[in-house]
């Protein structure tokens, strides 16, 4: 049977990079993390929810393909749904931070990387200002990672796609899937 493909994206908070992985068409992998769930999300979907000791246990139990702090909050990715997905030839999407996809670019060397850069950095900041979700504060501490997420983006990763419009960045990416699965 035909294998899947890993396919990890990455990019700064506000960059659009889940309404990006959302029209590729893939199966996308629903991460588990510790921190409180905002308005508009839903447990299973957007994430499944934990406390802090729960997470703490599946990474003792290793159930985690990879796993990261981010923001002081457990993030991770449930390993059993993903070599499913993989197993039955699904595009099976990452969308995790930068220290996470080189986590799973080890575990499965054939992944292929791709980070999403905002057009500006102009432009990044007013997409979190108008998506009203973080405090002042916050929205700097999310800009200030952002730098150092980009500068790890453009050194680490196979791909970097720019979202200035996302039916573009979204047929970048789907044209670099079907590259890849041609090469193998
Ligand atoms: P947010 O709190 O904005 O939903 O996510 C914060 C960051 O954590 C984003 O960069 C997101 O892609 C990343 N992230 C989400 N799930 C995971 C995961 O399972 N593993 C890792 N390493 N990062 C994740």
């Amino acid at each position: 049977m035909e294998k899947g493909l890993y396919l990890v994206i990455s990019g700064p908070s506000g960059v659009g990079k889940d309404t990006v992985a959302k029209q590729l068409g893939g199966w996308i992998s629903v991460s588990a993390t510790s921190r409180k769930i905002r308005d508009g999300e839903e447990e299973g979907v957007n994430y499944f929810y934990h406390t802090r000791e729960e997470m703490e246990d599946l990474i003792a139990r290793g159930e985690l393909l990879e796993y990261t702090k981010y923001n002081g909050e457990y993030y991770g990715t449930p390993l059993q749904p993903v070599r499913d997905h993989y197993a039955k030839g699904d595009l099976v999407i990452f969308v995790i931070e930068v220290e996470g996809a080189a986590n799973v670019k080890k575990a499965f060397p054939e992944a292929v990387t791709v980070f999403i850069m905002p057009p500006s950095m102009e432009e990044l900041r007013n997409r979190l200002v108008n998506r009203k979700t973080e405090t002042a504060e916050q929205i700097e501490g999310r800009m200030n990672t952002a730098l150092r997420e980009i500068e790890i983006g453009k050194t680490e990763y196979d791909y970097v796609v720019v979202n200035n419009e996302i039916d573009q960045a979204v047929s970048d990416i789907l044209k670099i899937v079907e590259d890849e699965k041609k090469r193998r």
